[in-house]
């Protein structure tokens, strides 16, 4: 018999997509403690502080070009200069120019006090130790110097707090001559899977169980932002275990984070063992896979329970753990990364929750195109390893026609 098809898919107690991700950020601050580091260990880290810089940019006034450092009285079309030195990098010129006089300058190189324009190598002629000036005009006053502090001075903002490093600025830290720099320390964030049925590799498996694969792959989505991990295990379906690890580990860790275990089902522990140990933000969230996720509160630390199926686990912890973790971390300007795709493909879809289906997107001629992943059960780990993107379909829509626009979120974009 064919399954029925339903028109709709609601539950009224779970909390909205854009609900559950603001309670999660609202529910979140950096760490205050922060740590002094070696600007060489600070890739990927936040600036817990403004910094400053003690020196102008550029430090000198120097040269933009190879050329011939003059006064500009004296740059006039046929000119003949007397070459009284060379400023080259790290070898400036320590004498007098005088009228009349000119000096070798190398890019990047001091630029004498009295010299006020550069004249590029191509508009001269060397003539022995004299050069000829072939440009057709005179230069504008300036011409081809960098004055001292024209991009930043001293006292002037290089980085802002909440930052952060990465390779793209860096460079800034470098050139201001800083070795350390402060950053927030890093987050510390315990896991756990849960399920009678998992069974670490090397196991025997006896039938009905399976391979634990969670764990694994919260360890590499939580080193992929930059948090400081630690692998509580496997915890056993059972109520009192559950209880004492997660009291153990709220005693240190900033965030619990564990997989399984958060739904209904007569072996489902976390939400119960939540309440008695704290208290619940909110538990079952309307989207698509993903419905069993539970935010709470142990202690001082967060918790949050993910859903145990594979596929959820990913696309719950990216969707909303991810923009809290980082946040945590001291990320202030996290934003969802959404671009239009046309779809190449009929989606499926009713009304209800909001879904985050995978998909492969291309890159036509500057324009992005994307298919759907016919089995997206989420269970299925192949769904995800073979998609390169989500594709995000709002709760009011129903299915899509082949050729409308829907937005994706490229994998790139969080930083897998
Ligand atoms: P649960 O949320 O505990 O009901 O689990 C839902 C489904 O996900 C079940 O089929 C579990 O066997 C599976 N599952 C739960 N945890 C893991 C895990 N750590 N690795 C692989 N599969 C899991
Ligand atoms: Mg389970």
């Amino acid at each position: 018999m064919p399954k029925p098809i339903p028109l709709c898919d609601i539950d009224t107690a779970a909390f909205s997509f854009q609900e559950a991700l603001e309670r999660l950020l609202e529910a979140t601050d950096s760490v205050e403690e922060a740590e002094k580091i070696a600007v060489s260990d600070a890739v990927g880290r936040f600036l817990s502080r403004d910094v400053i810089t003690g020196i102008d940019f550029p430090a000198f006034r120097n040269s933009a070009m190879d050329g011939y450092a003059l006064r500009a009285e004296d740059a006039l079309p046929g000119a003949i200069l007397s070459v009284v030195g060379v400023s080259s990098a790290g070898h400036p010129f320590r004498g007098d120019l005088h009228r009349g006089e000119a000096v070798r300058v190398l890019t990047g190189a001091s630029v004498p006090e009295e010299a006020d324009v550069v004249i590029v190598q191509e508009r001269t002629r060397l003539l022995k130790n004299r050069v000829e000036l072939t440009m057709l005009g005179p230069p504008p006053v300036g011409d081809n110097i960098r004055d001292q502090g024209e991009e930043l001075k001293v006292g002037q903002l290089l980085l802002p707090k909440h930052e952060q490093v990465t390779a793209q600025n860096i460079g800034l830290l470098a050139s201001a001559g800083l070795s350390h720099v402060e950053v927030f320390r890093k987050l510390k964030v315990a896991f756990a899977s849960t399920g009678d049925e998992l069974k670490a590799a090397g196991a025997h498996l006896e039938r009905g169980d399976i391979f634990e694969s969670n764990r694994t792959v919260l360890g590499a989505l939580l080193h992929a932002i930059g948090v400081e991990s630690f692998d509580l295990g496997i915890f056993p379906d059972d109520r009192d275990l559950i209880r004492g690890k997660i009291q153990a580990a709220s005693q240190w860790a900033d965030v619990i984070i564990t997989s399984g275990g958060a739904s209904v089902g007569d072996a489902d522990f976390v939400v119960d063992v939540l309440r008695e140990l704290g208290h619940i933000t909110f538990w079952k969230v309307a989207i698509k896979p993903g419905k069993p996720f539970v935010l709470g509160q142990v202690g001082s630390a967060k918790f949050i329970g993910l859903p145990g199926n594979p596929v959820s686990m990913v696309v719950t912890f990216l969707q909303l753990v991810r923009p809290s973790l980082l946040k945590m971390s001291g990320f202030q300007r996290w934003k969802p990364f959404r671009l239009k795709a046309v779809s190449l493909d009929q989606i499926k879809k009713v009304p209800g929750r909001l879904e985050f289906q995978r998909g492969i997107y291309e890159i036509r001629e500057g324009a992005l195109e994307v298919t759907s992943l016919s089995a997206q059960g989420s269970h299925r780990l192949t769904s995800i390893s073979r998609a390169n993107c989500f594709i995000v379909l709002p709760e009011t829509c129903s299915s899509i026609a082949s050729g409308e626009l829907v937005f994706i979120e490229p994998f790139e974009a969080f930083g897998l």
